[in-house]
């Protein structure tokens, strides 16, 4: 699934190649699930005649703004991505939501797992409401020392469940909590409220850390991540937890082991990740 780092790299090939362009049409909605506040009929005709004035995210999020305060909202789940054609190709398989621009290029969300949304806001107080329900802070802007002291004072969650909570901290899914708990030494299943001062840091810095390198790399391709122009990410060659069961620890070169933690394949080092917590500068 496309995660933080995935979703930035579009919004930014997405912010360089759209603002300006005005929406000549929105089409290929063929299935009803994906646009869960919008009919159809009345997405294209809200839409249509608008000029892109932002390109943003928030979370796994990509965020559109068109002119007269009108968001068009891509969250792209499973298997979605956000790929920008010229005028006449036609559209790949598994397209489900297409807007033209005037002057030719056209921008198709394909899902072929369907999973996929988008929403229509007619105000950014209604695109604050939706997206202050589901999302906590954002790891690369909000996310300080003080804060993630307050909220997670009292969470008695594992960690690795705290981290895929998008109402903590926003964008991370199973790639990066994985990656974010073995750069910062703890493990899993440590209970969040029982990180000491010092391993609060090592979290912090883990998180920002992991999310800026990925996007540095373009993101992390596994399934079917791609970017808008349809380029694979290269952040796969660099993971040292995630997906490793077996291989030897790139720290300590002892194996990394697979646990299952609510219901997510989870991946860790058994000695730099131990779950009494380790020493401060322990490595
Ligand atoms: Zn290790």
């Amino acid at each position: 699934m496309p995660e933080l780092p995935e979703v930035e790299i579009t919004a930014r090939g997405l912010r360089a190649r759209i603002l300006g362009s005005r929406v000549a049409a929105a089409g290929a909605m063929d299935w009803p699930p994906m646009l869960p506040n919008a009919a159809p009929e009345h997405l294209e005709a809200t839409v249509r005649g608008r000029t892109v004035q932002t390109v943003d995210r928030r979370g796994k999020y990509l965020l559109m703004g068109l002119e007269g305060d009108c968001w068009l909202v891509v969250h792209r789940k499973m298997s979605g991505n956000l790929l920008l054609h010229e005028a006449g190709d036609a559209p790949a398989p598994h397209t489900h939501f297409a807007l033209r621009f005037e002057g030719g290029a056209e921008l198709h969300f394909v899902d072929p797992r369907k999973f996929g949304r988008v929403y229509l806001f007619e105000s950014r107080a209604r695109l604050d409401a939706f997206l202050s329900d589901r999302l906590g802070l954002e790891p690369l802007a909000d996310l300080t020392a003080r804060r993630l002291t307050a909220h997670i004072r009292g969470r008695r969650g594992r960690l690795k469940s705290l981290l895929l909570n998008q109402r903590f901290l926003a964008g991370i899914g199973n790639i990066y909590a994985d990656e974010i708990l073995w750069e910062a030494r703890l493990h899993p299943e440590r209970a969040a409220d029982s990180l000491t001062p010092p391993e609060r840091v090592r979290l912090l810095h883990a998180a920002r850390g992991i999310l800026e390198a990925a996007i540095e790399r373009r993101g992390t391709t596994f399934a079917g991540y791609v970017d808008e122009t349809g380029a694979r990410g290269e952040n796969q060659q660099h993971l040292r937890a995630y997906g490793r069961t077996g291989l030897p620890c790139l720290r300590c070169g002892r194996p990394i082991q697979r646990i299952v933690i609510a219901q997510r394949g989870t991946w860790f080092c058994p000695r730099c990740q131990k779950r009494g917590g380790t020493s401060p500068g322990r490595r």
